[in-house]
């Protein structure tokens, strides 16, 4: 299976880069990175847009202009700076955009013990990467306020994007020589959505016997990687555990400065820091541009520039261990403003000084091309042998308790194919009573079964019951209980027999 091929020259023999550098510290993180990737002598056109505040600012509300689109319709590779996202409010994240768009489905982030850089961990040897499922889950970015005093945010996972990402990390793996891979999940309470991922990574596991494989619960995970985190080498995961997974793993080996990124898709890569814009430091020459420039390093392997890469990280390293043995550093390794620190740009200009020098106490990893899961990018209608709809999930808005809502369902759905089984509250039964003690809100979650049993009810049936639970009760959403093949397709509430 060949990999989807990375980006070809241009007839000049350079690649074209869109090239991105963001908002607050990104410009001149971005600016040392393509001198120091120019000072290797490595053949790259960049084409610079923009994205981000200033073009929030300007009133485009994805924060990623035409051009830049285009950009990267045309150049299918992107190396770029941080981008502001205004929190809690108003527009969506530019970097999302980006991502999701061109559907970079693996954050690759990849963290490792460097000379002079002290943490708690310094002298472990850590060396290890979070492939993270980067379109679906929480970040699919589906929210709806259910009720004025109720949000929900909708957690998709996909079979086709878990059978992509548990792929992909297995190919990474074999790219970097690397021959452990965890798959991390919260399987254990989200059975389906997580218990997704790690069903599909447990089967394609079976190709990939040259690879040590088992699943770690996401929450253990995090303990390990903070008691042990030389146990790990490489650990696919969801979106929103990746995110948090691989911030706690930058945090192991010194911070975000270090902390590299590949968004990987099936014709587009975007390489980036883990980091945001980091306003506070934005024009003091005073940010830790490594981040941005092992990102770098990440796209010259994607493009089979291995020499390149291998003389830039070598480089790095060796600067690294000349700042250790003289005391000095960037702000975040020596603290800011010291006689001791040294400055975004005096510190790519040491990393230039250094290309061609090899460091002898640190290795640089052998890469080979990674070959990209080919997963056709059709429509993909999976079909069940049998589907039945055996119920539905109501949810109402409303200001009653369980029992008088109960009841009142209870007469409501009298004449109707289906009946009231429970009611829920922010997923714990609360009727028919159980002695539970919850603090209940106004959002209802009303089980309603068909009243006959191995019924397949009709939509008419469905409709005809909320007509009549319509007009006692305001309800918001509904969903359709399914059996898929004989098994329930959707979870129990806490408590639910
Ligand atoms: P942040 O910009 O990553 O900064 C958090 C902290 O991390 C900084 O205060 C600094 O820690 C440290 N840090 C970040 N970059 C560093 C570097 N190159 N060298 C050394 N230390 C570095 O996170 P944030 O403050 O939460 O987010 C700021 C903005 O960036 C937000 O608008 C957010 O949405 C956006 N963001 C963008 C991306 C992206 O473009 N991919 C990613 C994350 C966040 P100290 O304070 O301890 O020195």
């Amino acid at each position: 299976m060949p990999a989807t091929a990375p980006p070809q020259p241009r007839s000049n023999g350079k690649h074209e880069v869109t090239l991105i550098p963001g908002d607050g510290v990104g410009p001149e993180c971005v600016e040392a990175t393509v001198r120091v990737i120019e000072a290797a002598g490595v053949g790259l056109d960049f084409e610079r847009c923009e994205a981000g505040e200033a073009v929030f600012r300007k009133g485009v509300p994805s924060g990623v202009p035409r051009e830049t689109l285009e950009s990267v319709n045309r150049t299918h590779l992107v190396l770029k700076g941080p981008l502001g996202t205004p929190v809690g409010h108003g527009e969506k994240s530019a970097n999302v955009t980006l991502r999701k768009l061109f559907e970079t489905y693996a954050n690759i982030r990849p963290v490792r013990e460097l000379p002079g850089v002290k943490t708690p961990y310094s002298g472990r040897g850590i060396d290890l990467v979070v492939v993270r499922e980067n379109v679906e889950d929480l970040y699919a970015g589906i929210e709806h306020m259910q009720t004025p005093g109720v949000a929900q945010c909708l957690k998709l996972i996909s079979r086709k994007g878990c059978e992509k990402i548990a792929r992909l990390a297995f190919e990474f793996a074999r790219s970097e020589g690397r021959k452990n891979l965890a798959c991390a999940t919260k399987s254990n309470i989200m059975k389906l959505t997580e218990g997704e991922l790690k069903r599909t990574f447990e089967r394609v596991a079976k190709e990939y016997p040259d690879i040590e494989s088992w699943h770690v619960i996401v929450d253990n995970c995090a303990h390990q990687l903070v008691k042990k985190p030389e146990q790990f080498d490489v650990i696919v995961t969801t979106n929103m555990n990746g995110d948090i997974l691989s911030d706690l793993t930058s945090a192991l080996i010194g911070g975000l400065g270090f902390a590299p990124s590949a968004n990987l898709g099936n014709d587009v890569a975007i390489f980036e820091a883990v980091h945001g814009s980091a306003p506070k430091y934005a024009g003091k020459d005073c940010i830790n541009p490594t981040a941005v420039l092992l990102s770098g390093v990440m796209m010259l392997r994607y493009l089979g520039e291995f020499e390149a890469a291998h003389k830039i990280e070598h480089a790095v390293l060796v600067t690294l261990e000349q700042n250790a043995k003289a005391g000095r550093g960037t702000g975040d390794v020596v603290g800011y403003g010291t006689p001791r620190t040294i400055g975004t740009r005096a510190y790519a200009d040491a990393i230039i000084g250094n290309l061609g020098k090899r460091s002898e106490g640190w290795k640089v990893r052998d890469h080979r091309e990674i070959r990209m899961p080919r997963i056709s990018i059709a429509p993909e209608f999976v079909k069940a042998g049998k589907l039945r709809v055996i119920g539905i999930d109501l949810f109402v808005h409303s200001p009653l308790g369980p029992e008088e809502m109960g009841s009142s369902l209870e007469k409501a759905l009298e004449g109707t194919a289906l009946k009231l089984k429970m009611i829920s509250n922010r997923g714990t039964k609360v009727y028919p009573p159980t002695g539970a003690r919850t603090d209940n809100v106004d959002h209802h979650r009303c089980r309603m079964m068909a009243r006959e049993d191995g019924a397949d009810l009709s939509d008419e049936q469905v409709l005809a019951a909320l007509a009549k639970v319509g007009a006692k009760h305001r309800w918001v959403h509904v969903e359709k209980l399914q059996e898929i093949d004989g098994a329930p397709g959707f979870t129990k509430a806490q408590g639910e027999d």
